[in-house]
């Protein structure tokens, strides 16, 4: 009897260390993905421009370090046949022409804080005073950056762009 009970509790305390284990791993795994999305995005456009590379680094290190919130960078430089595309799919996004992504003068992101047990993510559906809540709208201003969330005719809080 006491052996059974030894046997299951043993069981027990295997399936919880895994289960730890792989949200530990999942957690990391997460955090590398969203470093090596960001830097990949931000080379991009410090290809096009330095000016710009310089904004969004900065903008993206002040997010970091003054409010409880990370940033992943969804996109950044998009060709011209991108853009195309996304005008194709929902006809207020911008023409390649006028499209700031196009030029590298734009980025769109989101945003996580860590619950101790999952992210929290702010995204393109959220209201616009969730957005500001976050003092992230507050710190774009600091950098002279447009933000989306200021359209009238189109909801795009996730998108900040070099006037
Ligand atoms: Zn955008």
């Amino acid at each position: 009897m006491k052996k059974i009970k030894l046997k299951r509790i043993k069981l027990i305390g295997a399936v919880l260390v895994v289960t730890f284990c792989t949200w530990v791993l999942v957690g990391i795994g997460i955090w590398i993905n969203v470093k090596i999305t960001n830097w990949r995005r931000l080379s991009e456009i410090e290809g096009v421009s330095e000016g710009s590379y310089q904004t969004f680094s900065k903008f993206i290190g002040d997010i970091e370090s003054q409010t409880n919130w990370s940033v992943k960078i969804i996109s950044g430089l998009r060709s011209r046949e991108r853009q195309k595309e996304l005008l194709k799919e929902n006809s207020k996004n911008a023409s390649a022409d006028k499209s700031r992504h196009v030029q590298g003068r734009a980025i769109d992101i989101n945003l996580y804080q860590k619950n101790w047990l999952w992210r929290v993510w702010l995204k393109k559906y959220n209201s616009k005073k969730d957005w500001r809540n976050t003092g992230v709208v507050r710190i774009s201003e600091k950098y002279g950056l447009l933000w989306g969330g200021s359209y009238h005719n189109y909801h795009d809080p996730v998108h900040f762009e070099i006037r």
